[in-house]
């Protein structure tokens, strides 16, 4: 039984993201989108926001449901009885960073395996630093994330760039 987690900010939800929810669906029992209350990221939406958006975009798959977590990874994966942590790589420079967290975790709980998913390349340039910057200065983001969250984007823009 593999119940695994896959762990990020998600600020927005983008289609990399959505691509990577899919194909870990298909490989475990249960998966588990933990979103992180990290304030300290000065987050363009609030988690909640955040946990909405991605209830949204993945209600169609059974064994998908959306958390937020606080604190260490490995507590909530604990706590949540999961096995797997899933993250994606998108190019080399994502590599350093994921690397040295799979391990640190692993020597947390080595009984919780790292999986990672390579993106699929049509995603590979895709970030949701990406998605607010372009959003920011009024570019068309409008492939960049799935259409409910697009809405949500442009009017939280449209909030930020009236004031
Ligand atoms: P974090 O702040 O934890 O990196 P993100 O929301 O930026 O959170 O990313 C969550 C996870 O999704 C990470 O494993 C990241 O590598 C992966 N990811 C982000 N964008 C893409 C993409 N375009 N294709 C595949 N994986 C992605």
């Amino acid at each position: 039984m593999i119940k695994a987690i896959y762990p990020g900010s998600f600020d927005p939800v983008t289609v990399g993201h959505l691509d990577i929810i899919k194909r870990a669906a298909g490989i475990c029992d249960k998966l588990i989108i933990a979103v992180g209350n990290n304030k300290a990221k000065n987050p363009l939406f609030s988690v909640d926001e955040r946990v909405s958006m991605l209830e949204d975009v993945s209600s169609e798959f059974p064994n998908v449901e959306v958390e937020s977590f606080n604190g260490l990874l490995v507590d909530f994966a604990q706590k949540k009885g999961a096995n797997v942590i899933i993250r994606g790589l998108r190019m080399i420079s994502d590599f350093e960073f994921e690397f040295q967290n799979a391990q640190t975790n692993h020597v947390l709980d080595g009984s919780i395996e790292t999986l990672f998913l390579a993106t699929s390349p049509e995603y590979s340039y895709l970030s949701s630093s990406g998605v607010r910057e372009t959003g920011y200065f009024g570019g068309d983001f409008s492939s960049f994330v799935p259409p409910a969250v697009y809405d949500r984007v442009k009017a939280r823009m449209d909030d930020i760039t009236e004031k």
